[in-house]
């Protein structure tokens, strides 16, 4: 029977609870949204005692489900005020899956600000004392822990920014390297499990059963799964290839690349930091492109980066990183994103939010566009902890307002993703309505989706809700997003649902979970004192018209009220 591990750090008290019957089918966001619906005061301090964080691998974790080893945590932001979830791939979620845990929820205030370390073994679950990991980065953190537990330990950490509770501080999850690369950046999670002085967590699955999902039916799954996989490949190849980089032509193409924090949308050396420049350089360096990372992916769209020498850097670079390090600073060299990138696994920070931050800085004069040495400098001060660092790491609102920036490109204060919403208008409609700030992995409306025009506002409302809905079924059942939140990934989950619950379902019995989920998010952020009128992006992108194509983002907030009205 799988059980939910509770860690109460104000009774220094670790223990295992029953699955409430509500939460059986949840899993991922979908767990852990409830359950800080259910059990975070919405008004609290998101790095008070009252807040909680909740960790939780997918429904299918462990099993021969593709793409399903993915895991999601849940609080009360610091970074935006609302609820929050950010998921990432790596060896956690299957070893959880594998002792039968299906969350963890931490929570109280810490008796003391000794650090500590949760240990997770099939036979026990333990804190211990820590402290000569604090001010480590992830790497050192992770590589000093493996020593201690194992090699094939799986481990999440917080690196500096997370010790300093800053608002952009990321989760780190250990890749299939047992490197520090996967995170879970978004919302300022690391922050909150540094509150509770809570340095990493460590996974040890040895001796635990493989077969632990509670399948209905298991070979009509497996059999699904089985099919699912092959179709799944082969529609990845540009994903497998050029990994998620493959964006930067089309998202050029339209307009909608950042550059120069957000004042144009075309990049005119975008072919220096394209998909096919970094597969380029990853292979002819000795590092790799169709890298999975985690078991059981069959897109792999992760890569592997050495630098020109051959030495290791980093793991993955992504679309977003490329365009708000590399475009949107005016810095076409790989090799500095690629840096830039390893400080932020270092240290524990969102690339995108601290991508966003410094382009605000150098719009701010610290820096001028296209300074790649002032740019590493900027990163390096959030690992220091300077003042400019501490900004620079709660992120590009916290940034603007310092600096008197008002061209902040965020959302509930929280950065756009790399897609400009004036070109990219579905994805612009969920920065605005979505229920985490401006993130694109809540509905993004990529060029190609529903055959139309990004830059028209024609369909987007309509786009944006059902991107958002499926996108909620999708990371309600803790999957990785590359699977596609996109009708016909839905009739495949149909298949797959129906067969773990051991009955048919109907599409719309699926979507509704989507909504649902939605549903949660929406009562908590209302209990937390949201309103449509902070479903609003900043005022330029209504003014300032984005070339090449001259757009504005002209989405009426009568239609953005309209969206998520269900
Ligand atoms: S598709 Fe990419 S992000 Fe998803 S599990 Fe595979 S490597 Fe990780």
């Amino acid at each position: 029977m799988a059980k939910l591990l509770r860690v109460n750090l104000a009774k220094g008290q670790v223990h295992y609870e029953d699955v409430p019957e509500k939460y059986r089918l949840l899993a991922g966001r979908s767990l852990t949204s409830q359950i800080v619906l259910d059990e975070v005061e919405p008004i609290c301090e998101p790095l008070g005692e009252l807040n909680k964080l909740v960790i939780a691998p997918g429904l299918f974790a462990g099993t021969r489900c593709p793409n399903s080893n993915r895991i999601f945590i849940g609080a009360k932001s610091p970074l935006t005020g609302t609820i929050k979830e950010s998921n990432a791939g790596g060896t956690v979620a299957r070893k959880l899956a594998k002792l039968g845990i299906k969350g963890i929820i931490i929570e109280g205030k810490p008796a003391s600000d000794a650090w500590n370390v949760l240990v997770i073994k099939k036979d026990e679950a333990i804190l211990v004392p820590s402290q000569e990991l604090v001010g480590l980065g992830n790497y050192k953190t992770m590589e000093s822990l493996h020593e201690s537990y194992g090699a094939k330990v799986g481990i999440m950490s917080i690196g500096q920014a997370g010790e300093m509770m800053l608002s952009a501080a990321s989760v780190a999850v250990s890749d299939p390297d047992g490197l520090p690369n996967r995170h879970c950046g978004r919302g300022g999670m690391g922050a909150v499990l540094g509150s509770k002085r809570i340095k990493a967590i460590v996974v040890d699955d040895t001796g635990a059963d493989d077969a632990i999902a509670e399948i209905a039916d298991p070979e009509g799954f497996n059999e699904v799964c089985k099919e699912w996989t092959k179709t799944l490949a082969a529609n990845t190849v540009g994903l497998k290839n050029f990994g998620t980089t493959n964006l930067v032509n089309p998202i050029n193409a339209v307009g909608g690349l950042p550059v120069k924090n957000f004042s144009q949308g075309s990049y005119d050396r975008f072919e220096k930091i394209n998909g096919q420049a970094l597969a380029a350089a990853c292979i002819g360096n000795g590092g790799r492109v169709g890298h999975a990372c985690s078991p059981g992916c069959v897109v792999r769209c992760s890569n592997v980066y050495h630098d020109k020498d051959g030495k290791y850097v980093v793991s993955a670079i992504e679309f977003e990183t490329v365009a708000l390090f590399g475009s949107n600073l005016d810095i076409d060299n790989l090799e500095t994103i690629a840096r830039l990138n390893r400080l932020c696994n270092d240290y524990g920070v969102d690339t995108m939010d601290v991508g966003g931050a410094v382009g605000v800085a150098m719009e701010a004069g610290i820096a001028s566009f296209g300074d790649e040495e002032a740019a590493l400098d900027m990163v390096e001060q959030i690992g220091k902890g300077t003042i400019l660092g501490r900004l620079l790491g709660n992120g590009s609102t916290i940034t603007g307002k310092v600096l008197g920036v008002t061209r902040v490109p965020a959302s509930k204060g929280q950065n756009m993703s790399a897609y400009d919403p004036r070109a990219l208008k579905g994805t612009g409609v969920t920065y605005a309505t979505g229920t985490q700030g401006a993130d694109h992995t809540l509905g993004n409306g990529l060029p190609g989706r529903f055959g139309v025009d990004t830059n028209s506002k024609d369909q987007q409302v309509e786009i944006s809700r059902k991107l958002q809905i499926m996108t909620a079924v999708v990371d309600g059942l803790g999957l990785c997003l590359f699977i596609g939140p996109m009708p016909p990934t839905m009739d495949t989950l149909v298949k797959v649902f129906s067969k773990y619950v051991g009955k048919d379902i109907t599409l719309d019995e699926l979507l509704e979970r989507g909504k649902d989920l939605l549903r949660v998010e929406m009562s908590f952020n209302k209990l937390a004192g949201f309103t449509n009128a902070d479903n609003r992006l900043p005022e330029f992108f209504s003014n300032e018209p984005l070339e090449p194509k001259g757009v504005v983002f002209d989405i009426t907030p009568e239609e953005l009220d309209a969206v998520l009205n269900f």
